[in-house]
């Protein structure tokens, strides 16, 4: 099927007029950009321009990103002594100033460090916008956290006149009287994506000789303003307009704006991923911001080594190690540390932290890798013992990489090799914190590396997609073919945020510095604004009607240049569908399961209705979620103490009791319970867990217990007679040809001679979870029904402090449990013969779904059930839910 060409506008195939740069440049002149993306977009424009003109070679064009302008000409013009102070040098100057001040959020290592970045921030301001504030006499009447500043900014000034340093925020401002000084001629400049000109920046350029900004283009022919329900189908229909586009149009090129990019980068990567051709070598798109280097496998993978020759890694940090593979290189070395975190974690061995020596005397096998961590170790732990310059802990970095055998001659895929590459840059910025001389401890070493690898973004190389996805601030200098900003809605346009905290309002009000009123934010989005519409021939502006906050409203500017919002047109909400490259039909095979006992007992039939899958992967594949270790002890844990505590109760003599007589004769109810907890406390939780836990901690679980079985059992008073049949008794029951292993927690005779049967519970559970057809637990149904001769009821025992009950159903509840139950569901809702024989009819058929290997991923409440399920990554749910249907698409877009 050919897609609909008529959104394109008729003037389409004419791109947006951009050579005038070029001209600039032939004719001698420089380009600067206001950022470092907009320089490597003219930069890639300029040499698509060559290569359309049929050019082998040319010359590197002289376009520069206002830094690096500065910088360069900084080289050239300033003969100065001073060292130029890198980011990571300004921000440990900046750290150790306020680090001296005995204010209390400097105290720590991480708010000092945030504190350092605003400094940073703030005397950037100050040197673009407002340097007369940078005298001292100035800041005379500045107060509170300004006041506080200021201090710290006489401080800075001096400490870098006295080691001879300056701050990249000083540079053009020092530059400004050298140029003035010299009658050198200089080429002309063109400036391209400055929305607004500082003061800074108008003074240099003014120094330096001629400049310009280039003429606007004209606004755009075709600007349109679309409303969307929510924020997915607006993301859809933006990428659905992209692959249209370019189908139509292969070499156009698009520009994708959107606001908080940082947050949406997943979802919009998603939704485009979705709409680019299977057989697309790349992506179509990129885009324009990276990520922190930290978040990138290998630099993290990096970073975890280093940090756990000398401390602990959590515990999930351990397993994300194993899993990356960057340190056992061997896939069959991974899976064999992955599976002793599995044995850890099933002999309840499981620890919120490792530190490496703990982890090495857990009992895990000597693996090449582990051995090689562990010289790793050895070569720091004899450097540690002293303090030393950031340079030689840099120096030391790459010879435990390399004992580890993380070095970088291991083969690395492109986007790992450019990790790399950034990585090594990173290292050396720590090297480089040496630069006044300080010594410092590897702790502090490894908190520099972990604050510079978080600072540094890191974006793999471009391939120059013809869909550049970029931030509003960002896209100052892109032009495109067409633009589509989306998430314009009243509350995010102009973005709010709030006054720099560190310098005085009315001097940022004065100085129009952002955010300081709402009157100047406003204006800028207007320029920004200006600046699109100018900046290709179709301009598409989008928001969500409806946000996780509610309803939203169109902005009043985006209304008065493109019009009250349209819904989206039909065309783009619907998904082009991929070529099918596997045609969908319904596996009827099925593996059934082999004659024996099945795992799990009545815990398979409820998986088995919660989801079949779920059942095959639990009960044949041995599948378990995963369970996080923690400080306290876990939900199940506490859950098991208190089983083993009930049952340690109604365990008969000599110690426990067997009928309510038992129950009433007792003297001392408190002192009763808190020996049977004392005792399974002592008994039961591994020496591991008690050697982890305070014994405070423990002896307030202990106080927990006791009330709370202390105060069923005083429920449990007010019952009629009744006497105990069966405690923890272990039975098997044949279903439908199934055998399995049941354990009940507690079967109880009643004054009518029939059996009740007994779940202790302590969080929130109802009778509900037994409603046919799919039942969320099938385990007391199970056991009336299969195991119990003469049921008379099946409960929960709720034990919460202040709210114990029973709650489930019961033949004849205010006449065999106790006389207050009229009003309660167990009397209202009564257990009923038919009701026990439909419960059986149904599990019979679970049984035989399970026998047969019936294991559809099919979960009976989607996404609740798999919210509670913990085996998404074995079913893949999340990516086969979101994937449309190929079997209900008629039309097939990319397969004309
Ligand atoms: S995550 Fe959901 S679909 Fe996957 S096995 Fe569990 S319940 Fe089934």
């Amino acid at each position: 099927m050919v897609p609909p060409h008529e959104e394109l506008p008729a003037s389409f195939p004419e791109r947006f007029p951009d050579s005038f740069a070029d001209r600039w440049i032939a004719d001698g002149g420089i380009v600067v950009a206001a950022s470092e993306r907009a320089a490597r977009a003219a930069q890639a424009s300029y040499h698509r321009h060559r290569r359309g003109e049929g050019a082998a070679v040319w010359a590197a064009p002289a376009i520069l990103a206002w830094s690096t302008f500065v910088s360069s000409a900084w080289d050239v013009h300033a003969r100065d002594e001073r060292m130029v102070l890198n980011q990571a040098q300004e921000q440990n100057l900046w750290a150790g100033i306020i680090g001296i001040e005995q204010h209390l959020a400097a105290a720590l290592e991480a708010p000092r460090r945030r504190l350092a970045a605003l400094a940073i921030e703030a005397h950037a301001l100050l040197c673009s916008r407002a340097p007369r504030f940078l005298r001292e006499a100035a800041r005379a009447g500045w107060d509170r956290d300004a006041g506080a500043f200021s201090v710290w900014l006489s401080t800075f000034d001096q400490l870098c006149r006295d080691r001879a340093l300056i701050s990249q925020s000083r540079l053009p401002l020092d530059l400004v009287p050298i140029l003035q000084r010299s009658s050198q001629s200089r080429p002309p400049l063109l400036l391209i994506g400055f929305d607004r000109l500082l003061p800074i920046h108008k003074a240099l350029f003014d120094a330096w000789g001629s400049w310009q900004e280039p003429v606007p283009g004209p606004k755009a022919p075709e600007i349109h303003f679309y409303s969307a329900i929510d924020e997915e189908s607006e993301i859809a229909a933006c990428a659905n307009w992209c692959a249209r586009l370019l189908h139509a149009k292969p070499d156009a090129r698009l520009l994708v704006i959107t606001q908080d990019i940082a947050d949406r980068r997943g979802s919009i990567e998603r939704a485009f991923l979705r709409a680019t051709p299977p057989a697309a070598a790349h992506p179509a798109f990129e885009f324009s911001l990276g990520v922190p280097l930290l978040q990138m496998p290998l630099a993290r993978a990096i970073f975890l080594f280093l940090s756990w020759l000398d401390g602990p890694l959590s515990e999930s940090q351990v397993d994300w190690l194993f899993a990356s593979v960057y340190l056992t290189g061997a896939p069959q070395e991974a899976f064999t540390l992955q599976g002793h975190m599995r044995a850890l974690r099933r002999r309840h061995l499981a620890r919120p932290q490792w530190t490496l020596d703990a982890f090495l005397r857990s009992g895990v096998p000597a693996t090449a890798a582990l051995r090689r961590v562990a010289q790793a170790q050895k070569a720091l732990a004899s450097a540690r013992a002293s303090i030393r310059t950031p340079l030689e802990w840099a120096a030391l970095v790459p010879d435990l990489l390399r004992t580890a055998g993380l070095a970088a001659d291991r083969s690395l895929a492109s986007a790992e090799f450019q990790t790399w590459r950034r990585w090594e840059h990173a290292l050396d910025l720590c090297g480089s914190l040496g630069f006044d001389g300080r010594r410092i401890s590897w702790q502090d070493f490894l908190a520099s590396l972990a604050s510079v690898l978080d600072d540094t973004l890191f974006a793999p190389e471009s391939t120059d997609a013809p869909i550049q996805i970029a931030g509003p601030g960002e896209a100052a200098g892109l032009t495109a073919d067409a633009i589509w900003f989306l998430g314009v809605d009243e509350d995010s346009w102009p973005a709010p945020a709030a006054a720099h905290p560190l310098l005085p309002l009315a001097l940022q009000r004065d100085h129009a510095m952002p955010h300081a009123s709402p009157r100047h934010d406003a204006e800028l989005a207007a320029t920004i604004l200006r600046r699109l519409i100018e900046s290709a021939q179709t301009v598409h502006f989008s928001y969500a009607a409806q946000n996780e906050n509610g309803e939203t409203r169109a902005p009043r500017a985006i209304v008065q240049a493109a019009g009250a919002p349209q819904p989206l047109p039909a065309q783009w909400t619907a998904s082009p569908q991929p070529p099918r490259t596997a045609v969908a039909f319904e596996d009827l095979s099925r593996v059934p399961f082999p004659p024996g006992k099945a795992p799990g007992g009545s815990a398979t039939l409820t998986a088995q209705s919660q989801c079949p899958f779920q059942a095959f992967a639990t009960a044949r594949l041995g599948a378990k979620s995963w369970e996080p270790a923690e400080y306290a002890l876990t939900a199940s844990e506490r859950g098991g103490l208190l089983h083993h505590v009930m049952h340690a109760i109604w365990a008969g003599a000599p110690d426990g009791l067997r009928s309510l007589q038992d129950l009433r004769d007792l003297t001392d109810v408190p002192t009763f319970v808190a020996m049977h907890v004392d005792r399974v406390l002592h008994d039961k939780l591994p020496a591991e867990t008690k050697e982890r836990m305070p014994q405070r901690y423990l002896n307030l679980e202990a106080t927990r217990l006791t009330r709370l079985v202390g105060e069923w059992l005083v429920y449990e008073t007010e019952r009629f007679p009744f006497t105990l049949a069966q405690t923890e008794s272990a039975s098997n029951v044949n279903i439908a040809g199934l055998e399995l292993g049941l354990r009940i927690d507690r079967v109880d005779r009643l004054n009518d001679g029939s059996l009740l049967v007994i779940d202790y519970k302590s969080g929130n559970v109802s009778p509900k979870a037994w409603e046919l057809p799919r039942p969320e637990d099938v385990q007391l149904p199970l056991y009336a029904s299969f195991a119990c001769s003469q049921p008379g009821g099946l409960v929960f025992a709720k034990l919460k402090i202040g709210n114990s009950e029973f709650v489930g159903r019961a033949a004849n509840a205010s006449a065999t449990l106790r006389a207050d139950m009229q009003r309660t569901g167990l009397a209202r809702k009564p257990l009923t013969s038919a009701q026990l024989q439909d419960w059986k009819s149904a599990i019979e058929q679970l049984a035989r779904d399970f026998l047969a290997g019936r294991a559809d991923v099919d979960p009976r409440d989607y996404p609740a059930t798999c919210e509670q399920c913990g085996l998404h990554a074995v079913c893949r749910i999340h990516e086969n839910r979101t994937r449309p249907e190929a079997e209900d698409e008629p039309e097939e877009f990319w397969n004309e």
